[in-house]
């Protein structure tokens, strides 16, 4: 449909107005795209198929997630996660460390089944996700990636998105807990003040607690997080630990770790290498049993 469209622009326009046209759609396109990254709205696919109907309800409370010797490459591409084996019991805290290309951000999206693994399972309370359709699934995730975005709009806008019967009172309530305050007291406007582009600029750590904010809006039993690269300052890095603990409560979390202070509360730290776990503790335990570990702690920031 939209090689069509824009063949049609190309068609009946000069092309100074043909590209401009191209250029307002593809950016529409994108707004369309993160709209429902956010929402995590099934895309039409063929793999959307409706649950079958031996495949048992998902319970509601926090979920277990458990990859069971899952294996992947992105299509066309060479393997990149051999046998991954390793379970998030729900209500617990895991977090994935590893050097660039390990294969952290990939586990992510898989449970999102934003690809489908190509070997062994992955099972949200020991149910395999392909047996789930994707919109049961994503209304069980919360996804917050590293380059988080912002929608143009309001601070309102942003977070009503995921929850949007929430009052004025839990909107501030949510933003008190990440850190966030401060953005509806900026300005007379309150939480009518516009962000994104065209509005207040927020830093990465602060888009990224937006999104927490989001996360803890709608409330899914189970939270994908992939932690910024970026250095933080003290502050910001203070502040994310805070929101991160908010958004812990009773909830399963998977967490891409980049920096020491996330890694050392949480229950299990699942260290990859090359696309296959090298080792799986506690802090203490792999501060003495893993090599790699160390030598990713020793640097203080764990950054893939
Ligand atoms: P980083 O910490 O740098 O983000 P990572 O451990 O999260 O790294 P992934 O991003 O999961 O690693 O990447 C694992 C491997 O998959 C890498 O070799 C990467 O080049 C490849 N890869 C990642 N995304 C894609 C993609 N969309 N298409 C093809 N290959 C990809």
């Amino acid at each position: 449909l939209v090689a069509f469209v824009m063949f049609l622009f190309f068609l009946v326009l000069p092309l100074g107005q043909a590209v401009h046209a191209y250029t307002q759609l593809q950016s529409g396109l994108g707004a369309l795209a993160r709209i429902e990254e956010i929402l995590a709205v099934p895309g039409e696919g063929a793999d959307d198929r409706p649950a079958p109907v031996t495949a048992r309800p998902v319970a509601t409370g926090p979920a277990a997630v458990e990859f069971d010797r899952v294996g992947f490459g992105y299509p066309g591409g060479p393997p990149v996660l051999h046998e991954v084996s390793f379970t998030v019991p729900a209500g617990t805290r895991t977090a994935l460390v590893g050097p660039s290309g390990a294969g952290k951000s990939t586990l992510l999206a898989l449970v999102e089944r934003f690809y489908e693994v190509t070997g062994g399972t992955l099972r949200l309370d020991g149910v395999d996700v392909r047996d789930l359709p994707r919109d049961a699934l994503r209304a069980r995730l919360g996804y917050v990636e590293q380059e988080a975005p912002v929608l143009a709009g309001t601070l309102r806008d942003n977070l009503l998105i995921t929850a949007p019967d929430a009052t004025d009172d839990r909107l501030r309530a949510v933003l008190d807990e990440v850190n966030l305050g401060h953005l509806a007291e900026r300005t007379a406007d309150g939480l009518d003040v516009q962000v994104g582009e065209g509005g207040v600029l927020l830093s990465g750590g602060e888009r990224q607690r937006l999104a927490i904010a989001r996360a803890l809006l709608a409330g899914p039993p189970v939270l994908l997080l992939d932690e910024p690269t970026s250095n933080l300052d003290a502050r910001n890095e203070a502040a994310l630990r805070r929101a991160i603990d908010a958004v812990a409560v009773r909830r399963t979390l998977l967490i891409v770790a980049h920096r020491l202070s996330t890694v050392v509360d949480a229950d299990q730290i699942v260290v990859l290498d090359g696309g296959r776990v090298v080792a799986t503790g506690t802090h203490d335990e792999l501060t003495s049993t893993s090599p790699l570990y160390r030598e990713l702690a020793t640097h203080q920031l764990l950054v893939g």
